[in-house]
């Protein structure tokens, strides 16, 4: 594949080469709802669904597809129409095939790959991973009443982070429902790699939103996955920690996490490098935190060995790549230094081990970059390197005054010294060095029964679960310590299993019987610094107490990743001063749900 390092060798659209390695056998299906782009969060919200609709209009004036035509898989699904029709009456499998044929044969401006507007995702597929109670919550809420829905903010969609936007739940459904057709896609072995930008919102939970996602379609595709792979693995590199779906997968072997982000009093807070999974899943995640400022090379140096041990040793059938674009250099939220090549080059890479592979989205806050780099690893996804003057586009006045399809670096400090990077390696590869090779699956596991059942991670399986126990346990010792503020007192053995188990409690409980109202948390915090909060004199005295603590522990208010890797302290729950930080934290004074949520005309956000 030519490089974009040196233009001259770029060869753009050349899709001829079918024995080529790195282009030919490789089918790839993209996933579209030109609708997505109608949905606002409010006014001044960093997420923009409307950088779907840049990233699709820039991939179609590259030529990788036409903008308006889609092949429709499911011709139930809403809004599906189809647009060729010669393959109407096939057989379901060979009209796949010669659409596929049709594209590759096209010639060089001739689409690269398939384009399917998905069906949307139902409130059945959404319950697989998440309560019944919440999806039906989500689908009946509106901004008017968002309010009395979750209790005043205390239920489901907490904070300002995740408003209850109109047109929230028809907005999951395209986004899961792209995840759920690509990972049809795979499954059916109808393409080798499928795209879905409007999915990859990793921070959702069972039973409850959060940092801007509200249904996890990545859960969903993985779970769909997993009825025809026996291991999946699931890669993140977006600026934050993938923390739905290892919480999700925490305690499975037949799920690989991994998650490249940011560390250290950043949302959502947790990702520990020691924090590797419990019980059936203890090895099978894997975090990396990392420090600002990381560029291109240092990033890499860690990204490639990592993947490369982590597929020696675990051999998915199958993976999913969240190409979170907050990682790049210039995000308004991230603090990464990673260029369009530097971020692109990890898509590549994972490209190369010619494994099934579903490519999602997720963060990105600069939408000019994240529609350059969703653009740019489609291209490559297709074994396509594209030319970097961009072509004219309907979003041109965003990309001046350069018009390049590239992200620069900045001069900002690379905090991640080569020493910080060898001791996360170091720690990781010992890790992974334990694991059992390609773990074995009982697949006769794979019953009637719905596979979040079988899997452990849907509500219904709460009475035949053994994990019970653990969770009973968990929670009566967590009720203790709030009731008399110790946390110190109690066995090593039970503190190991607490401390461990921190995830495994957030996702069965959704995060809501142990925290009834939204003051912080106070868990993790020795007795010795904390008093019992029974009047707001205790609850200022408390906080005051622990922020002295957090101070003495992490020094100026600058939290040192490096520390944790020299033992004694356990591993954090995500809470920084005592509280879990937030991804976004303000709500403009001109705030108005009604007036800012779907507005009509795409340019009317920036
Ligand atoms: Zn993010």
């Amino acid at each position: 594949m030519a490089s974009l390092a040196d233009p001259s060798k770029v060869q753009p659209m050349d899709v001829t080469n079918l024995n080529d390695p790195n282009r030919s056998n490789r089918r790839v299906a993209y996933y579209y709802d030109h609708d997505v782009g109608n949905y606002h969060f409010f006014l001044g919200h960093p997420m923009k669904p409307h950088r779907i609709r840049m990233t699709h209009n820039l991939i179609s004036n590259y030529g990788l597809c036409d903008e308006y035509e889609y092949d429709a898989p499911h011709p139930e699904g809403e809004g599906a129409r189809v647009v060729n029709d010669i393959t109407q009456g096939m057989d379901e499998e060979l009209e796949d095939a010669v659409k596929w044929e049709r594209r590759v044969l096209a010639g060089p401006r001739g689409r690269a790959m398939q384009v399917f507007r998905p069906r949307r995702a139902t409130k059945t597929d959404m319950t697989k991973f998440h309560t019944d109670e919440y999806i039906d919550l989500l689908e009946a809420v509106t901004p008017e009443t968002a309010d009395a829905m979750t209790g005043g903010g205390i239920r489901c969609l907490t904070g300002e982070d995740c408003p209850a936007f109109e047109g929230v739940f028809e907005f999951c459904t395209i986004s899961a429902g792209g995840s759920l057709g690509a990972a049809e896609k795979l499954n059916g072995g109808l393409a080798d790699i499928a795209v879905n930008w409007a999915g990859g919102l990793h921070h959702a939970k069972k039973s409850e939103a959060s940092g801007f996602c509200y249904v996890n379609d990545i859960v969903l595709g993985i779970l769909e996955l997993l009825r025809i792979h026996p291991r999946v693995l699931y890669i993140d590199v977006d600026v934050h920690h993938g923390d739905g779906v290892e919480e999700a997968f925490y305690t499975t072997d037949r799920v690989m996490t991994c998650s490249f982000h940011r560390f250290g009093e950043f949302f959502p807070g947790t990702g520990d490098v020691r924090d590797n999974g419990i019980k059936r899943g203890k090895g099978y995640a894997v975090n990396v935190p990392l420090r600002d400022g990381i560029t291109d090379a240092t990033y890499h140096t860690i990204f490639k060995p990592v993947i490369a041990k982590i597929i020696e040793t675990f051999r998915p059938g199958a993976i999913v790549l969240q190409m979170g674009a907050d990682s790049l250099s210039g995000d308004k939220l991230g603090g990464f230094n990673l260029t369009l090549e530097g971020h692109a080059e990890c898509a590549r890479f994972v490209r190369s081990f010619n494994i099934p592979t579903m490519l999602v989205g997720g963060g990105g806050y600069t939408i000019k970059n994240v529609s350059k780099a969703w653009t740019k690893e489609t291209a490559i996804m297709c074994g396509i390197e594209l030319p970097e003057d961009l072509p004219y586009n309907r979003y041109m006045e965003y990309f001046g005054p350069r018009y390049k399809l590239e992200v620069l670096p900045t001069n900002v400090d690379d905090h991640n010294p080569p020493e910080y990077i060898e001791a996360l390696k170091r720690h990781i590869f010992e890790n992974l060095r334990d694991l059992p090779h390609a773990p074995g699956v009982q697949m006769r596991e794979v019953s009637s029964k719905p596979l979040s059942r079988v899997m452990g991670i849907s509500k219904e399986d709460e009475d035949d679960d053994p994990d019970n126990d653990l969770d009973a346990r968990i929670k009566k010792l967590l009720r203790q310590r709030q009731m008399n503020g110790d946390v110190d007192s109690e066995s090593d053995s039970d503190s190991d299993v607490a401390a461990q188990a921190r995830p495994n409690r957030a996702r069965r409980q959704g995060g809501l019987s142990l925290r009834p109202n939204p003051r912080p948390r106070v868990n993790g915090f020795p007795a010795s610094k904390r008093q019992p909060s029974s009047s707001p004199e205790g609850d200022d005295c408390d906080g005051r107490k622990k922020r002295q603590f957090f101070k003495a522990r992490v020094g100026d208010g600058v939290w040192d990743p490096t520390s944790l890797l020299n033992g004694g302290q356990r591993p954090n729950d995500g809470l920084v001063n005592g509280v879990k930080p937030k991804l976004f934290g303000g709500i403009p004074e001109t705030w108005n749900v009604g007036r800012a949520s779907r507005a009509g005309s795409p340019m009317s956000v920036s």
